[in-house]
């Protein structure tokens, strides 16, 4: 079974939101989001976040499924008004 990028180095799916809009943690989230590009387990992996941040206020951490936790807010923002 293949390991999970984000697995290999978690921190990178973290540690950009300590580095503030820097051109290091923009490099971070880049980084991170071609990795779960190519994981096996995206969609998987965005559908869990989903499920787990539905309901809570509009704060949530780190990279998921390859958005980060503004773009998931914003996408399920859109959703909400597609099913209104
Ligand atoms: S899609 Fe999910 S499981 Fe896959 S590397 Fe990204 S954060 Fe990890």
């Amino acid at each position: 079974m293949r390991t999970l990028p984000c697995r290999v180095d978690p921190d990178m799916w973290f540690d950009w939101e300590t580095r503030g809009s820097s051109t290091e943690g923009y490099a971070r989230i880049a980084e991170a989001k071609a990795l779960c590009r190519q994981c096996p387990v995206k969609a998987a992996c965005l559908a869990e976040a989903e499920r787990i941040e539905d309901g809570v206020a509009d704060r949530t951490w780190g990279i998921w499924g390859g958005l980060t936790p503004e773009e998931r807010i914003s996408r399920r923002g859109r959703r909400r008004k597609a099913v209104a």
